[in-house]
């Protein structure tokens, strides 16, 4: 397992590092929204473009640590081309994997199972789901989402 365990510290430190999709997006289509975790100080702000109901692209921006920066990083690679009920199933997903709370395997949610180790330290499961709280928030409420806090 540890082999497993560093190939998962290796893909997470490529994504903080040299996070993919960083920027903003900007269109009629494009939806944005902040989200905060006050206990870490990771501050993402999550761009999307749905349209026809698919993500056709999303982009994230802002500070954090490495595990909040890696899963925004993971999350904007595996959502483009999905549609939001896709979203909202992935999201599901990738919460039960982190939480424990159901009985998920991860299977679904490929690259993204490298952050399961994060479960086993409650304060960053915080720091890992916060992009995906942003991205929620930004489909869920279109151009005026509110910012988000995972507290
Ligand atoms: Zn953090």
């Amino acid at each position: 397992m540890s082999d497993l365990r560093e190939l998962y510290q290796e893909v997470i430190l490529d994504h903080s590092r040299q996070p993919r999709n960083r920027g903003e997006l900007s269109g009629d289509s494009c939806r944005s929204a902040e989200g905060h975790n006050p206990l870490c100080g990771d501050r993402v702000t999550v761009y999307v473009d749905v349209q026809d109901g698919m993500v056709r692209d999303v982009t994230f921006d802002g500070a954090g640590c490495a595990i909040s920066t890696a899963s925004a990083s993971l999350m904007t690679e595996a959502l483009k081309g999905k549609t939001v009920g896709e979203v909202q199933e992935l999201f599901d997903e990738f919460h039960g994997l982190l939480t424990g709370d159901e009985a998920s395997e991860g299977e679904a949610l490929g690259k993204l199972q490298v952050l399961a180790g994060v479960r086993e330290y409650p304060v960053r499961v915080k720091c890992a789901t916060l992009a995906w709280h942003a991205l929620k928030a930004a489909i869920e409420a279109g151009r005026q989402a509110e910012p988000v806090s995972t507290e």
